[in-house]
């Protein structure tokens, strides 16, 4: 079982020729909407991948089809609180030709999400991963860290959108996975430019995690683990890219899923790289993400 903690949203998307100046108007040439939020992407990018996943989060009144929806993509729902008097979660997704994109979330029931919405038993046997995002307030985000070390289940944190971390929780966590702006955002610092400045910045500073894992886009993923002074760097495979919305989901949700099944971290990582990359070369955040049998194939693009 993955138990996934995190915000449900609707996502606006709007595919844009190139997106948006400071007090400009565009036309959008394409409007989807979809079921959204880094919670909701990673419990479905788990579940196509094989895993059991239940879903903690809260909805509004007006989830119903989301929920549906959900429970169609096999994740448990039954810790989902529909909370009356809130709308759920909606993202404003701009997107344009590169597939580059600017998003605006408003976070609705999702800030709602209380500790006392947790499960007690978050892990119920050892070695159960419990993955978590930034996109919850951040007391339940350190309690469902602390509760899930605590139970002896393996701790995923996307520390997504960023905010500084509380260092107690942040020893808690088995694996963190930022992106390029999390990590410097996490430090400090900068954001590394290239590879190498990111493989530098990992190789210098002393995160508590157990392993960090940033993502690099197009240029994959970098591992750096506690016990060890190297960094790996895993690249992606070359796709035709047209829409990265989701890409970060999909791969914590195969990242999830692989450690759940006791895969190795770097061999893990490696199927998340794969996983994310493929959930590239179509639209939306939850379309593209691919199911098991397009990863167990051994040629991919
Ligand atoms: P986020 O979407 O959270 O900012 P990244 O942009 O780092 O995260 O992307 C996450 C993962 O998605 C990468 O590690 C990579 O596997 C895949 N990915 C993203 N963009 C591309 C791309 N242009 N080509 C191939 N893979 C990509």
């Amino acid at each position: 079982l993955v138990t996934v903690v995190g915000s449900v949203n609707r996502d606006l998307v709007l595919t844009v020729p190139a997106l948006p100046g400071r007090g400009e108007t565009v036309l959008a040439r394409h409007f989807t909407e979809g079921i959204g939020g880094k919670g909701a992407n990673q419990a479905v990018a788990a579940a196509r991948l094989g895993s059991r996943v239940r879903l903690v989060a809260r909805v509004g009144a007006d989830a119903a089809a989301i929920l549906d929806a959900l429970a169609v993509e096999g994740v448990d729902i039954g810790a989902v609180s529909p909370d009356e008097r809130a709308t759920t979660g909606i993202a404003a997704v701009v997107v344009d030709e590169r597939g580059e994109n600017t998003i605006v979330v408003n976070l609705g029931a999702n800030a709602g999400l209380a500790v006392q919405d947790l499960p007690s038993r978050l892990v119920r046997s050892p070695g159960e991963v419990v993955l978590v995002q930034n996109e919850i307030p951040p007391d339940v985000v350190e309690q469902a860290v602390l509760r899930a070390r605590e139970q002896g289940g393996v701790v995923v944190l996307n520390p997504a959108p960023a905010r500084p971390a509380d260092t107690r929780a942040l020893a808690a966590v088995d694996v963190l996975v930022p992106n390029l702006g999390e990590l410097a955002a996490l430090l400090g610092t900068d954001r590394p430019a290239t590879v190498e400045d990111a493989r530098a910045l990992l190789g210098r500073v002393a995160l508590p995690c157990r392993a960090v894992v940033v993502t690099l886009g197009a240029d994959g993923a970098v591992l750096k683990e506690a016990d060890s002074a190297t960094t790996t760097h895993i690249p992606a495979p070359v796709v035709d890219a047209v829409d990265t919305v989701g890409a970060g989901d999909t791969f914590c949700g195969a990242l999830a899923d692989a450690l759940g099944r006791g895969t190795g971290l770097r061999s893990a990582v490696r199927r998340a790289v794969r996983a994310a990359s493929l959930a590239t070369t179509g639209f939306g955040a939850q379309t593209a993400m691919p199911y098991a049998a397009q990863l167990d194939v051994p040629a991919l693009p």
